[in-house]
């Protein structure tokens, strides 16, 4: 039975390339009818807040990345932890290491100046016939993890291939501090075996502490789960993403009219793909996520294609969801989505042609301002007085016509013909008489949208 996990330090900014790492474990315990934990990492009190917390469960939600388990709040489980170092004590897998922080650095000094690499020398760990030197007076110990000496540890990882690190260059891993909290890469490993965690699909960011983890999860008989290492998410510039050079959080593009659809299948590609497939629904991503095709290069984020698929996923949204959808943005630019025209047809007209939910609602503001209120002077610029009787006769032939797109553009047409002009010449003097602006989508939609009276009443105030 496949069990996945998000792990994330709730330590302030959630940018896209996080919550990719939500997202394929997601998608595999899915595809694998498994299940998915949310497991929060909080164990640096310093730097964790429940903020970050909020955002990411939110940021989830919105996604639709639904939980199975969780969340599991590591520092609700620092006696497990506790206890689980204790048995490693007992059990001769780990040892107290009464070493100050004075003589660690003395040791690591004289190494650097041989040219070594920094290590913990070995000198409190327990060997058959080895002496260990006198346990200092009121100095608490760290305990630290006894490393297998010797061989190497290797795994085969779903990403990356074979990976072999000699356990020469892993020394004794500290797994507890001197106030008995447990350490990160400790707390980690009994999390994951705990969980049952069967794949660990997380950053490469994490490769280094992989072998370490295994280590501790050999020494306690544990199974060993199949490790994913993502490659990480770059920039646009090719950078790594963090807020300092101008990442946005989830809740940003939640804010800038982001539908999660179009979030999540942009995340979907960001690192694995299917073909040549590029709009997909969450469904087909779930039957077609496998490990296999994860990406070995870095992803790059690409704003331009997110914007496109968001436009994708606008365009053939179900007008009735994304009026409803877009309501909010539209209060927030002060429209009255109550009073004035119906926002569905409004939302079904301007669709289109939007990016994002915050153009839809800034191209919908020209509904529901008030009727505007031309001057004589202004009328007279902007009427050119030939023009008065087909705007005449216009008037008639809405007043007549059906009130349909089909009918009104048929209306137009016949004016047309009759006083031998071109639409435009009609058109802009339209627009600017229904809201005082030449741009407005086709003309004939705007008629429907606005009601056949309404349009009827501004038209008549420019040719009185
Ligand atoms: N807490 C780690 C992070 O946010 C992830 C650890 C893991 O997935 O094993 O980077």
């Amino acid at each position: 039975h496949i069990r996945t996990r998000f792990a994330p330090s709730p330590t302030g900014f959630i940018h896209l390339g996080n919550l990719r790492s939500a997202l394929y474990p997601w998608a595999f315990a899915r595809h694998n009818q498994g299940d998915f934990i949310l497991r929060i990492e909080d164990t640096d009190l310093e730097r964790s807040s429940q903020e970050a917390v909020d955002v990411i469960i939110e940021g989830m939600a919105w996604l639709g990345l639904d939980l199975d388990e969780g969340p599991i709040y590591q520092m609700q489980r620092i006696d497990r932890y506790r206890e689980v170092v204790k048995q490693m004590v007992d059990a001769g897998l780990a040892y107290p290491c009464y070493m100050s922080e004075d003589e660690l650095n003395k040791l690591r000094d004289q190494q650097m100046e041989n040219k070594e690499k920094p290590r913990y020398n070995g000198l409190w760990r327990p060997e058959p016939g080895k002496t260990l030197p006198t346990v200092p007076q009121g100095v608490l110990p760290v305990i630290r993890f006894r490393n297998p000496i010797g061989g190497s540890v290797i795994w085969n990882d779903a990403v990356k291939g074979t990976i072999e690190i000699s356990n020469d260059e892993l020394d004794d891993l500290v797994i507890a501090r001197p106030d008995g909290t447990p350490t990160y890469n400790f707390c980690v490993v009994v999390d994951d075996l705990d969980m049952k965690i069967t794949h660990v699909i997380r950053g490469d960011d994490h490769v280094n502490n992989t072998p370490r983890q295994i280590n501790i999860m050999k020494a306690l008989g544990g199974q060993l789960p199949v490790y994913a290492h993502l490659p990480t998410v770059l920039n646009d510039l090719g950078e790594k993403m963090s807020k300092r050079n101008g990442a946005m959080s989830v809740r940003d593009y939640q804010k800038a009219g982001y539908l999660p659809e179009a979030i999540l299948n942009y995340l979907a590609r960001l690192g694995w793909s299917h073909g040549d497939a590029e709009v997909f629904t969450k469904e087909q991503f779930v039957g077609w996520f496998d490990l296999e095709s994860l990406g070995r290069s870095p992803a790059q984020h690409n704003p331009e294609k997110l914007l496109w698929l968001n436009h994708q996923y606008i365009q053939n949204a179900d007008p009735t969801a994304l009026a409803t959808l877009t309501k909010p943005f539209a209060h927030q630019l002060g429209i009255d989505t109550e009073s004035g025209p119906d926002f569905t047809q409004v939302v079904t007209l301007l669709k289109d042609r939007a990016n994002t939910l915050i153009e839809i609602a800034e191209a919908a503001k020209l509904f529901y301002l008030p009727a505007p209120s031309h001057s004589t002077e202004q009328i007279a610029a902007n009427i050119p007085p030939a023009i008065v009787p087909a705007l005449v006769d216009l008037i008639a032939a809405i007043k007549t016509a059906e009130h349909s797109k089909e009918a009104y553009g048929t209306a137009f047409k016949e004016v047309l013909a009759k006083h031998l002009i071109k639409m435009p010449a009609l058109a802009m003097p339209v627009r600017y008489a229904l809201f005082a602006t030449t741009q407005t989508p086709a003309i004939d939609s705007v008629l429907v949208v606005l009601g056949k009276d309404e349009a009827i009443q501004r038209l008549s105030k420019v040719v009185l």
